[in-house]
């Protein structure tokens, strides 16, 4: 099958295949080519150019994109969107004045999601689950990581990550499974942390490898969740499955998990609100992405990651959505794209090219999807007609999609 789409005006994030992450500077500078077409055989990009250059090419179908834009689909790298139930009943409660550890304190926050989500079938918490990755793929994610952790007994853990498998053989995008058992003390352990790690360390880590059930491994590394030693521990024993790290730093308290990250030589550190000049000079000459969640800063009204301390430090940034019941309930990459230029001071380019390439790099799929490149796969977003890139963030809350792709099939 061939589909060619023609009259694009203007084919974003247009790349060669060896780009895998931008940094610094290189973030500000997104690659286009006006008055485009676009070649797209079975389920990848086979060819681009110009209009005025374009010959004779026998496509099965062709799809006048006059007005509109295409550009690579999000690549939304932190998301736990399996879970069950909601917690609005919460939100409630913080805009009454209590703070989100207050509500944890008073055995709400994860601890509520784990119960909820203990009681419900695996059927039940795939249905939920299905519901919201249709929704975010409607929003244009292209490709997604998945994190456990709203399980914590070894039971509630591997049926979440069983949900994940399904999901991964039941819908065509590339979906990353991470397992997150660190993500919350459970009551029944409450006052012996060093009694859980091990737990997840000698009993739910195994289960979890033996059913190839992850690709990653992440930790809360928080004061009140986890500590920088039970960092480093879970992290060394999950190294011996080959899982590599993906973790929650820097979230409220900047107390040396980026540090940790980089030396367990994490794929990503993710979150960072808090930072220091140290945890800058230690992301330095690594292969750590960091990772910012605006959508969680949103919601609950905490500091904003601080992009420009970190891309004019020469790093590079991924955005994702944190899409999850308590601290961020949306899965909206266009919406995290515009509070990234509004809060965070980044422009539109690099808000582009941190929700697509450097997004595929913080799951490591960036020779898969992220860029307009021949060969990888087609997952792309057909804008509306709107009058530049730049409207994308602009427009806020607007949505700015016209139609889907997945694999080089239309998404309806
Ligand atoms: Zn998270």
């Amino acid at each position: 099958m061939k589909l060619l789409f023609t009259n694009i005006k203007e084919l974003l994030q247009v790349r060669e295949a060896s780009v895998l992450k931008l940094s610094g500077k290189e973030m500000n500078i997104l690659p286009t080519i006006k008055n485009a077409w676009l070649l797209v055989e079975d389920d990848k990009i086979s060819d681009y150019g110009k209009m005025d250059d374009l010959s004779e090419i026998s496509a099965d179908k062709t799809i006048d994109l006059t007005g509109k834009m295409v550009l690579p689909s999000w690549c939304d790298s932190h998301t736990h969107i399996v879970y069950a139930g909601n917690r609005e009943q919460e939100f409630g409660q913080r805009i009454s004045g209590l703070s989100y550890e207050e509500i944890a304190n008073n055995g709400g926050g994860i601890l509520n999601s784990a119960t909820t989500l203990q009681n419900t079938s695996e059927e039940d918490l795939y249905d939920q689950s299905a519901k919201r990755l249709e929704e975010v793929i409607q929003q244009g994610t292209g490709a997604v990581e998945i994190k456990s952790g709203y399980g914590l007994t070894k039971d509630a853990e591997l049926k979440i990550l069983r949900v994940i498998k399904k999901l991964q053989q039941n819908y065509s995008l590339p979906i990353k499974a991470t397992f997150l058992g660190a993500h919350a003390l459970p009551l029944e352990y409450k006052n012996k942390k060093e009694k859980y790690i091990d737990h997840v360390i000698n009993e739910i880590l195994p289960a979890v490898a033996e059913e190839n059930l992850a690709d990653y491994i992440d930790i809360f590394c928080e004061h009140g969740y986890f500590t920088v030693e039970d960092t480093n521990k879970l992290l060394k024993a999950a190294a011996k499955f080959n899982l590599r790290p993906k973790i929650h730093v820097n979230q409220f308290n900047a107390i040396g998990g980026v540090q940790a990250g980089v030396e367990n030589n994490a794929l990503s550190v993710d979150h960072l609100e808090e930072m220091k000049p140290e945890d800058i000079q230690a992301l330095k000459n690594s292969e750590t992405m960091p990772v910012a969640l605006p959508g969680c800063s949103l919601f609950l009204s905490i500091p904003y990651t601080p992009a420009r301390m970190i891309i004019d430090a020469d790093l590079p940034l991924a955005l994702a959505t944190d899409f999850n019941p308590g601290s961020a309930p949306s899965g909206n990459m266009n919406l995290v794209v515009s509070l990234a230029c509004i809060k965070m001071k980044m422009t539109p380019e690099e808000a582009i090219n941190a929700a697509t390439i450097n997004g595929a790099y913080a799951m490591d799929l960036s020779e898969k999807v992220g860029s307009i490149t021949r060969g990888k796969l087609a997952n792309l977003i057909i804008t509306k007609a709107i009058p530049s890139y730049t409207y994308i963030p602009y427009a806020f809350g607007s949505n700015p999609i016209e139609a889907i792709y997945i694999k080089g099939k239309l998404i309806k």
